[in-house]
């Protein structure tokens, strides 16, 4: 089979290199791909950056699966359009893709199908916004309602910290358009969970669970980031928990999609709390989360395209996932500066007795060295029978990988400030 995977980001690097090892595939197209995907076997980096040169490339090339990282394209619509088309692709339709292009669309979604998640409210109007953040218990979590990156979140202890959120992404603007809309929401305290799940719009399979670091320092201090490093499973994922996900989480979400008639054939993100007054659904992403997937697909025993090709099917009900009895541990290497400003193109030493996986991110081949290229330049996932085990053979290698302004966290899976 010929595949061809969008995007450029650490989750497509691990995304090729799962399918590379299925003996189902030959050839896999990395859209534009990155040094690592560069460097992989089957694979080939293509420089495809829109909707249309995608389609174009997988007419002419006679792609047999498309394979959708990131969100953007997936609320843009591309499966609408590849399917108009008559080519096979993974992931939502344009409507099944609102639940993460649209927060007030997600929360409506979840009101309507009994998914526990935390009360809310949406505004349009400036107005009305800042009438009710005068009267609302504290802290509060104001959301923009599209893509921000990330960044359309912030909790807020006081109202002076609502009304700025509210004035950055209503007024200015700050957003282009993704903060117009908002939505206000009870703050939950808990520990955060993130579940990746697959379904064919019949059947819904979780995968294992996993753990973020959101934050840039130790003791998850220091601004947000994109993620600086996973474990998975996720510790605090008890079964009494994954029951309760199940049930009040997973199940409604299944019920939803059938009942709105999605064409939802790909993942679900379920970035979930884990609270005193029990599990709630924060977020979907409609699509594997980054760094997320480096950790759990590193531990899938079972052949990804056999997984996607059930899903494409529509068979799901008949795949068994198989994983490793064993725990993983990624640790992101970032460039120097990162959230903020960086530089970029320092050569990267990787020695060559690693036991763990490199999985690239923000770095690029130049004339056949890996060089920075990204604030998160790649990761080192390692893999043992405990937590510690693969904590400390991921720690091992993280200090085989090289370039100058080299920094990671020292506490991924430590679990004293959750
Ligand atoms: P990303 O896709 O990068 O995870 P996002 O912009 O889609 O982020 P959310 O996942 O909804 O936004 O929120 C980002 C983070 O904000 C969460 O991971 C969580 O830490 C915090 N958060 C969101 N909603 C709440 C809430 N109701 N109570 C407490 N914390 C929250």
């Amino acid at each position: 089979m010929k595949l061809l995977v969008i995007g450029s980001g650490g989750r497509e690097h691990a995304i090729a290199w799962k399918l590379s090892k299925s003996n189902k595939v030959d050839e896999i197209y990395c859209a534009p791909g990155n040094g690592g995907t560069a460097l992989e076997e089957k694979c080939i980096n293509v420089n495809l950056n829109s909707i249309d040169e995608y389609l174009s490339f997988a007419k002419e090339n006679k792609i047999d699966v498309t394979v959708v990282g990131p969100e953007a394209p997936l609320v843009e619509g591309i499966v609408d359009t590849f399917k108009k088309e008559g080519l096979k692709i993974f992931g939502p339709d344009k409507k099944g893709a609102l639940l993460e292009g649209s927060k007030a669309f997600a929360k409506e979604f979840m009101k309507k199908y009994g998914v526990k998640t935390a009360e809310y409210e949406t505004f349009t109007d400036f107005e009305k916004a800042k009438e009710y953040i005068r009267n609302c218990a504290y802290p509060v979590v104001v959301k923009a309602d599209g893509l921000a990156a990330g960044k359309g979140v912030v909790i807020c202890e006081e109202e002076a910290d609502a009304q700025k959120a509210l004035e950055d992404f209503m007024v200015k603007d700050v957003f282009n358009g993704s903060g117009k809309k908002i939505v206000i929401e009870e703050f939950l305290n808990g520990v955060e969970a993130s579940i990746l799940s697959i379904t064919d719009g019949e059947t819904i399979i979780p995968f294992i669970s996993s753990k973020d670091h959101k934050q840039i320092y130790d003791g998850n201090k220091g601004p947000n980031t994109g993620g600086m490093g996973v474990i998975a499973p996720n510790p605090y994922c008890s079964d009494e928990v994954i029951k309760e996900f199940k049930e009040n989480i997973l199940e409604p979400t299944l019920k939803g999609i059938k009942n709105e008639a999605m064409d939802y054939i790909g993942v679900i993100f379920f970035g979930i709390m884990i609270t005193e007054k029990g599990v709630y659904l924060l977020e979907y992403n409609v699509r594997m989360g980054d760094p997320e997937t480096q950790a759990v697909l590193y531990l899938m025993e079972s052949d990804l395209m056999d997984i996607i090709m059930g899903a494409l099917n529509k068979d799901l009900a008949n795949i068994n996932i198989k994983w490793e009895n064993k725990h993983s541990c990624c640790v992101v290497v970032a460039s120097e500066g990162y959230p903020s400003s960086y530089k970029k193109g320092y050569p990267i030493e990787i020695e060559d007795n690693l036991e763990s996986k490199v999985i690239a991110a923000g770095a690029k081949l130049e004339e056949g060295k890996l060089v920075t290229n990204g604030g998160r330049v790649l990761c080192v996932v390692a893999k043992g029978d405990s937590l510690d085990s693969a904590r400390e053979k991921a720690y091992r290698d993280v200090e085989k990988v090289k370039f100058q302004g080299n920094y990671y966290r020292k506490d991924i899976g430590e679990l004293i400030n959750n």
